[in-house]
Protein backbone atom coordinates (compact mmCIF):
# COMPACT_ATOMS: atom_id res chain seq x y z
CA UNK A 1 0.00 0.00 0.00
CA UNK A 2 1.43 3.67 -0.98
CA UNK A 3 1.50 6.44 1.09
CA UNK A 4 -0.83 7.89 -1.02
CA UNK A 5 -3.43 5.49 -0.18
CA UNK A 6 -3.03 5.44 3.27
CA UNK A 7 -3.71 9.13 2.46
CA UNK A 8 -6.91 8.54 0.66
CA UNK A 9 -7.95 6.28 3.63
CA UNK A 10 -7.09 8.59 6.22
CA UNK A 11 -9.26 11.15 4.69
CA UNK A 12 -12.10 8.84 4.68
CA UNK A 13 -12.27 8.32 8.17
CA UNK A 14 -12.25 12.37 8.57
CA UNK A 15 -15.04 13.25 10.74
CA UNK A 16 -16.26 9.86 11.39
CA UNK A 17 -18.47 10.24 14.67
CA UNK A 18 -16.75 9.94 18.41
CA UNK A 19 -18.01 6.35 19.83
CA UNK A 20 -18.66 5.76 23.61
CA UNK A 21 -17.27 2.47 25.15
CA UNK A 22 -17.74 0.87 27.94
CA UNK A 23 -13.82 0.81 29.28
CA UNK A 24 -12.62 0.73 32.62
CA UNK A 25 -11.19 4.60 33.23
CA UNK A 26 -7.82 4.47 34.42
CA UNK A 27 -7.48 4.61 38.03
CA UNK A 28 -5.21 7.53 38.62
CA UNK A 29 -5.20 7.90 42.28
CA UNK A 30 -7.52 10.92 43.30
CA UNK A 31 -4.54 11.31 46.25
CA UNK A 32 -1.92 11.02 44.46
CA UNK A 33 0.34 13.60 45.41
CA UNK A 34 1.65 15.92 43.31
CA UNK A 35 5.30 14.72 41.76
CA UNK A 36 8.29 16.42 41.55
CA UNK A 37 11.09 15.75 38.46
CA UNK A 38 13.96 16.74 39.60
CA UNK A 39 17.10 17.86 37.42
CA UNK A 40 17.39 17.44 33.41
CA UNK A 41 15.98 14.59 31.52
CA UNK A 42 19.36 12.96 30.93
CA UNK A 43 20.50 13.47 34.74
CA UNK A 44 18.30 13.50 36.76
CA UNK A 45 15.33 11.97 39.63
CA UNK A 46 11.83 11.64 39.76
CA UNK A 47 9.65 11.64 43.40
CA UNK A 48 6.24 11.08 44.10
CA UNK A 49 6.04 9.54 40.81
CA UNK A 50 2.58 8.57 39.30
CA UNK A 51 2.33 5.31 37.65
CA UNK A 52 0.75 4.61 34.40
CA UNK A 53 -1.97 1.39 35.05
CA UNK A 54 -0.77 -1.20 32.49
CA UNK A 55 -3.90 -0.54 30.19
CA UNK A 56 -6.48 1.64 29.58
CA UNK A 57 -9.23 3.41 27.50
CA UNK A 58 -7.63 3.50 24.06
CA UNK A 59 -3.59 2.25 25.30
CA UNK A 60 -1.88 -0.49 26.48
CA UNK A 61 1.41 -1.17 27.89
CA UNK A 62 2.75 -4.51 25.93
CA UNK A 63 5.62 -6.86 27.09
CA UNK A 64 8.41 -6.77 27.17
CA UNK A 65 7.78 -2.93 28.47
CA UNK A 66 5.00 -3.85 30.95
CA UNK A 67 7.44 -5.62 32.89
CA UNK A 68 10.62 -3.47 32.52
CA UNK A 69 9.74 -0.91 36.01
CA UNK A 70 9.31 1.74 33.58
CA UNK A 71 5.80 3.15 33.67
CA UNK A 72 6.49 5.91 36.23
CA UNK A 73 6.17 10.23 35.41
CA UNK A 74 5.40 13.56 36.39
CA UNK A 75 1.38 13.14 37.25
CA UNK A 76 1.42 15.53 34.32
CA UNK A 77 2.98 13.53 31.92
CA UNK A 78 0.53 10.05 33.21
CA UNK A 79 -2.47 11.96 32.36
CA UNK A 80 -2.04 13.14 29.00
CA UNK A 81 -0.66 9.95 27.97
CA UNK A 82 -4.10 8.44 29.64
CA UNK A 83 -6.02 11.40 28.53
CA UNK A 84 -4.45 11.79 24.62
CA UNK A 85 -4.91 8.26 24.11
CA UNK A 86 -8.78 8.15 25.29
CA UNK A 87 -9.44 11.15 22.74
CA UNK A 88 -8.22 9.34 19.64
CA UNK A 89 -10.25 6.33 20.91
CA UNK A 90 -12.94 8.13 21.09
CA UNK A 91 -12.30 10.09 17.85
CA UNK A 92 -11.45 6.48 15.76
CA UNK A 93 -12.94 3.06 16.72
CA UNK A 94 -10.69 0.63 18.53
CA UNK A 95 -7.26 2.71 18.83
CA UNK A 96 -4.90 1.18 20.70
CA UNK A 97 -2.21 3.25 21.92
CA UNK A 98 1.10 0.83 22.91
CA UNK A 99 3.01 2.65 25.75
CA UNK A 100 6.68 1.55 25.59
CA UNK A 101 9.39 3.07 28.10
CA UNK A 102 8.86 5.96 30.47
CA UNK A 103 11.04 6.36 33.62
CA UNK A 104 11.68 4.37 36.73
CA UNK A 105 9.89 4.75 39.80
CA UNK A 106 12.87 7.09 41.82
CA UNK A 107 14.53 8.07 37.79
CA UNK A 108 17.87 8.34 37.29
CA UNK A 109 19.17 6.32 34.36
CA UNK A 110 17.36 3.98 31.99
CA UNK A 111 19.42 1.05 30.10
CA UNK A 112 19.25 2.11 26.82
CA UNK A 113 18.24 5.61 26.49
CA UNK A 114 20.46 8.85 27.18
CA UNK A 115 17.37 10.68 28.87
CA UNK A 116 14.13 9.28 30.62
CA UNK A 117 15.59 10.18 33.74
CA UNK A 118 12.77 12.86 35.88
CA UNK A 119 9.84 11.33 34.32
CA UNK A 120 9.07 13.60 31.53
CA UNK A 121 9.68 11.01 28.49
CA UNK A 122 7.76 8.45 27.28
CA UNK A 123 7.86 6.44 23.81
CA UNK A 124 4.83 5.93 22.19
CA UNK A 125 4.91 3.52 19.52
CA UNK A 126 3.26 4.03 16.42
CA UNK A 127 -0.53 3.23 15.58
CA UNK A 128 -0.42 0.43 13.11
CA UNK A 129 -3.22 -0.87 10.37
CA UNK A 130 -3.17 -3.92 8.68
CA UNK A 131 -3.73 -4.17 4.63
CA UNK A 132 -7.16 -3.77 4.93
CA UNK A 133 -6.84 -0.34 7.42
CA UNK A 134 -8.15 -2.17 10.45
CA UNK A 135 -6.53 -0.87 13.95
CA UNK A 136 -3.46 -3.22 14.58
CA UNK A 137 -3.54 -4.44 18.21
CA UNK A 138 -0.62 -3.78 19.93
CA UNK A 139 2.50 -6.56 20.14
CA UNK A 140 5.83 -6.70 21.34
CA UNK A 141 7.47 -5.42 18.72
CA UNK A 142 9.13 -1.43 17.78
CA UNK A 143 7.60 -1.70 13.91
CA UNK A 144 10.66 -0.49 11.97
CA UNK A 145 8.54 1.88 8.91
CA UNK A 146 10.19 1.97 4.93
CA UNK A 147 9.64 5.21 2.87
CA UNK A 148 6.26 3.63 1.88
CA UNK A 149 4.81 3.27 5.36
CA UNK A 150 4.86 -0.42 5.51
CA UNK A 151 6.70 -2.16 8.26
CA UNK A 152 7.58 -5.99 8.29
CA UNK A 153 10.81 -6.19 10.59
CA UNK A 154 11.39 -4.76 13.79
CA UNK A 155 14.83 -3.41 15.18
CA UNK A 156 13.60 -2.60 18.39
CA UNK A 157 13.28 -3.52 21.39
CA UNK A 158 15.27 -6.71 19.64
CA UNK A 159 15.81 -7.00 16.28
CA UNK A 160 13.09 -9.52 14.31
CA UNK A 161 13.12 -9.97 10.93
CA UNK A 162 9.57 -10.82 9.78
CA UNK A 163 7.09 -9.41 12.08
CA UNK A 164 3.40 -9.22 11.08
CA UNK A 165 3.07 -6.78 8.10
CA UNK A 166 1.60 -3.41 9.09
CA UNK A 167 1.11 0.00 8.04
CA UNK A 168 1.09 3.80 9.20
CA UNK A 169 -1.88 5.04 10.57
CA UNK A 170 -1.63 8.42 9.46
CA UNK A 171 -5.07 9.66 10.74
CA UNK A 172 -4.27 7.79 14.22
CA UNK A 173 -0.73 9.09 14.64
CA UNK A 174 -1.98 12.50 13.57
CA UNK A 175 -4.94 12.74 16.27
CA UNK A 176 -2.47 11.68 19.17
CA UNK A 177 -0.07 14.31 18.29
CA UNK A 178 -2.84 16.83 17.99
CA UNK A 179 -4.30 15.64 21.07
CA UNK A 180 -1.06 15.79 22.84
CA UNK A 181 0.27 19.59 21.30
CA UNK A 182 -3.50 21.16 22.49
CA UNK A 183 -3.58 18.99 26.16
CA UNK A 184 -3.73 21.06 29.02
CA UNK A 185 -2.94 18.25 30.98
CA UNK A 186 1.11 19.16 30.03
CA UNK A 187 3.31 21.32 28.27
CA UNK A 188 4.58 19.11 24.90
CA UNK A 189 8.22 20.91 24.74
CA UNK A 190 9.36 17.74 22.12
CA UNK A 191 7.79 15.06 19.74
CA UNK A 192 11.27 13.40 18.11
CA UNK A 193 9.98 11.75 14.70
CA UNK A 194 11.96 10.67 11.96
CA UNK A 195 12.16 13.35 9.24
CA UNK A 196 10.25 10.75 6.56
CA UNK A 197 7.70 10.62 9.72
CA UNK A 198 7.34 14.52 10.18
CA UNK A 199 6.81 14.97 6.99
CA UNK A 200 3.55 12.45 6.31
CA UNK A 201 2.01 14.07 9.40
CA UNK A 202 2.56 17.46 7.98
CA UNK A 203 1.50 16.58 4.97
CA UNK A 204 -1.67 14.70 6.68
CA UNK A 205 -2.07 17.71 8.37
CA UNK A 206 -2.53 20.11 5.62
CA UNK A 207 -4.68 17.95 3.85
CA UNK A 208 -7.30 17.78 6.19
CA UNK A 209 -7.16 21.81 6.42
CA UNK A 210 -6.05 21.97 10.04
CA UNK A 211 -5.21 25.59 11.19
CA UNK A 212 -2.57 27.48 10.42
CA UNK A 213 -2.02 27.93 14.11
CA UNK A 214 -2.10 23.99 14.48
CA UNK A 215 0.50 23.57 11.40
CA UNK A 216 2.56 25.85 12.80
CA UNK A 217 2.87 24.64 16.36
CA UNK A 218 3.61 20.81 14.98
CA UNK A 219 5.81 22.21 12.45
CA UNK A 220 7.82 23.62 15.80
CA UNK A 221 7.24 20.28 18.34
CA UNK A 222 7.41 17.69 16.21
CA UNK A 223 11.55 16.93 16.14
CA UNK A 224 12.95 15.45 13.34
CA UNK A 225 17.01 15.82 14.00
CA UNK A 226 18.92 14.68 10.82
CA UNK A 227 22.00 13.08 12.26
CA UNK A 228 20.04 10.62 14.59
CA UNK A 229 18.75 7.43 13.17
CA UNK A 230 15.63 6.10 14.70
CA UNK A 231 12.66 7.43 15.28
CA UNK A 232 11.36 5.80 12.17
CA UNK A 233 9.31 3.22 15.05
CA UNK A 234 8.21 5.35 17.69
CA UNK A 235 7.82 8.66 18.63
CA UNK A 236 9.71 9.60 21.85
CA UNK A 237 7.81 12.62 23.82
CA UNK A 238 9.00 15.49 26.36
CA UNK A 239 7.59 17.78 28.15
CA UNK A 240 7.96 20.63 30.09
CA UNK A 241 9.00 21.00 33.64
CA UNK A 242 5.46 22.13 35.46
CA UNK A 243 6.35 26.03 36.61
CA UNK A 244 5.81 24.32 40.68
CA UNK A 245 9.16 22.10 39.73
CA UNK A 246 10.86 25.12 38.39
CA UNK A 247 9.75 27.32 41.23
CA UNK A 248 11.22 25.08 43.96
CA UNK A 249 14.32 25.02 42.08
CA UNK A 250 14.11 21.05 41.17
CA UNK A 251 13.58 20.94 37.25
CA UNK A 252 15.82 22.21 34.76
CA UNK A 253 14.49 23.16 31.33
CA UNK A 254 17.86 22.10 29.84
CA UNK A 255 20.40 18.92 29.46
CA UNK A 256 22.62 18.27 31.83
CA UNK A 257 26.38 18.16 30.29
CA UNK A 258 27.71 15.00 29.25
CA UNK A 259 28.68 12.61 31.93
CA UNK A 260 32.64 12.51 31.19
CA UNK A 261 32.02 16.44 32.20
CA UNK A 262 29.35 15.98 35.08
CA UNK A 263 30.91 13.23 37.91
CA UNK A 264 29.38 15.22 40.94
CA UNK A 265 26.13 16.04 38.62
CA UNK A 266 24.21 13.45 40.68
CA UNK A 267 24.97 15.21 43.76
CA UNK A 268 23.76 18.31 42.42
CA UNK A 269 20.27 16.86 41.40
CA UNK A 270 17.99 18.26 44.78
CA UNK A 271 15.26 15.69 44.90
CA UNK A 272 13.22 15.03 47.80
CA UNK A 273 13.53 11.39 47.34
CA UNK A 274 16.75 9.40 49.25
CA UNK A 275 18.51 8.59 46.29
CA UNK A 276 17.89 4.41 45.37
CA UNK A 277 20.39 2.25 44.24
CA UNK A 278 18.89 2.50 40.33
CA UNK A 279 20.35 6.04 40.95
CA UNK A 280 24.10 5.23 41.46
CA UNK A 281 26.45 7.43 38.82
CA UNK A 282 27.01 5.50 35.86
CA UNK A 283 30.34 4.36 35.16
CA UNK A 284 31.81 6.15 32.34
ZN1 LIG B 1 12.79 7.75 24.21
Amino acid sequence: MCLYRLLFAGLLFVGSSAQAETVEEPKLAAEQPDSISCGSTNRGALSDAAMLPTRGHGFVMAEPWRSRGTRFGTLELVKLIAQSSSDVAFQYKDSQLSVADMSHEHGGPLAMHRSHQNGRDVDLIYYAMDAEGRPFYPDSHMAYYSREGQATYAKSPRFVKDIPERYFDLKRNWALVRAMMTSENANVEHIFVSPRVKRWLLTYAREVKESASILKMATHILHAPRDVKGHNDHMHVRIGCSEEDVDAGRCRQASAPKPRRSKRWYRRVRCPNPVGPELALPRS
